[in-house]
């Protein structure tokens, strides 16, 4: 693969510095809290606006319907599309404009986005106003250079990432916008670090077990059934089999860190027995009802299927080995694993731009949790998809999130070169 000169637009970026900045900082000022979802959308018109005067067409959608929109927290996007008018493929630039609460332990104002030391500082400036920015940029100066491009080019912002992305993104490819007849490659400007490419992520699976009994006065617990104890023995079984079954499972995902390379199950709650109350007296009786909340996150390798039934299995045998056991279990969440190959187009291209740019060779990665990539994959049934973006990962919903100017520069270099060479097909 050969870039062609693209000094025109590299000299177009460097020249955009401080429009970059402000671009950014202007991101972070919008409070898109989520939940519950706050200021979409004079967020989307911001975002809308800029890029009509640089001569993409514009359209909002509004995810009637979807949890959490109503009156004041609309669940608006926004979807902007430049056609160069010669016929080509598609680029796609997706990104999400909320983000999570502040939390304690700041020292900067969260939505003062300062600048300080070559970083910009606020919620959102790393996950993911940055890479907003960077790939605003980069497009723009693409257009602007005056190279000849082939295709289109999208770019969007989108709700709800944060929360599952039912009134962003897979609202989107539900109406057809992430489709093979209109996209053919996506970029999620995700915080992945500035020369890695994010492949994919694992799988999620929560459930919720309750186990019953049945309530006695604490004195005489042989006159009932405490659901506690029948947890305890589920989770002596996960001990027993599940934790040893998973640990010898390993994936082919270049997951990071590393522990995430293997199956995972984390108890994320228990509670069982009556509750002790402001007063701190304790309860006396026999607990009826005990409830755990689990997450597992598996791999490509991995079926759902075997997933749950490897824990069904479990409960089923407890209920055949141990007296008076009884339980239910309820699906909570369910997201497959996605992956895109390594020899796919975006991958390519954008892992030469980051060796052209940064002149190192970049790190494949996959997520240890999911972004909005499994809707494009599932719903839209794009496969050419990947996360690349500045930031620091673990800066990620911490106190003091920043993203720093340089690596926003380096990635908007980054993005349009990869973007010019899908366009051209100077791919595969
Ligand atoms: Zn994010």
């Amino acid at each position: 693969m050969t870039t062609q000169n693209l000094e025109p637009v590299f000299d177009k970026i460097d020249k955009s510095k401080e429009n970059l900045i402000r671009l950014c900082q202007e991101l972070i000022r919008f409070e898109t809290v989520n939940p519950p979802g706050r200021d979409y959308q004079p967020c989307v018109e911001y975002i809308g606006n800029r890029l009509k005067n640089s001569g993409f067409s514009v359209e909002y959608i509004r995810a009637r319907g979807t949890p959490g929109d109503c009156a004041d927290f609309p669940r608006y996007n926004v979807v902007a599309r430049f056609d160069s008018g010669r016929k080509g493929p598609c680029v796609h630039f997706n990104s999400h404009i909320d983000v999570v609460e502040t939390g304690d332990g700041w020292t900067k104002d969260p939505f003062a986005a300062e600048l300080e030391g070559g970083k910009i500082y606020g919620r959102g400036a790393c996950d993911m106003k940055g890479g907003l920015a960077a790939s605003i940029i980069a497009v723009e100066a693409l257009i602007a250079s005056g190279i000849e491009l082939k295709g289109a080019i999208e770019i969007s912002g989108t709700a709800d990432e944060e929360s599952g992305g039912l009134g962003g993104v897979a609202y989107l490819a539900e109406q057809g916008y992430f489709s093979k007849d209109r996209v053919d490659h996506v970029i999620i400007p995700e915080p992945l670090n500035v020369d890695r490419v994010c492949l994919g992520h694992r799988g999620v699976w929560w459930a919720e077990i309750e186990t019953h009994g049945r309530i006695a006065h604490g004195s005489m617990p042989f006159l009932g059934d405490c659901a506690v104890r029948h947890m305890g023995a589920v989770v002596a079984s996960f001990e027993d089999k599940l934790y040893p079954a998973m640990a010898a499972r390993f994936t082919k995902m270049p997951v990071v860190p590393e522990g995430a390379k293997q199956s995972t199950l984390n108890i994320n709650s228990i509670h069982g027995g009556q509750n002790e109350g402001n007063e701190g007296l304790p309860a006396p009786c026999v607990p009826d009802s005990c409830r755990m909340i689990i997450d597992r996150r598996f791999l490509v390798e991995e079926d759902l299927g075997n997933v749950k039934s490897e824990i069904y299995d479990i409960l089923h045998e407890l209920e055949t080995s141990r007296e008076g056991f009884r339980y239910e279990i309820r699906d909570m969440l369910e997201v497959i694993p996605s992956m895109t190959d390594k020899d796919a187009p975006v991958v390519k291209a954008t892992a030469a731009a980051i060796e052209e740019v940064l002149g190192k060779e970049p790190d494949f990665i996959c997520s240890p949790g999911t972004y909005d990539q499994k809707h494009i994959d599932r719903i839209g049934k794009l496969k050419d998809c990947i996360a690349y973006g500045p930031g620091i990962l673990e800066l990620a919903h911490q106190p003091d999130e920043y993203v720093a100017v340089e690596d926003m520069m380096n990635s908007a270099k980054v993005m349009a070169t990869a973007a010019y060479n899908l366009l051209m097909g100077n791919v595969e």
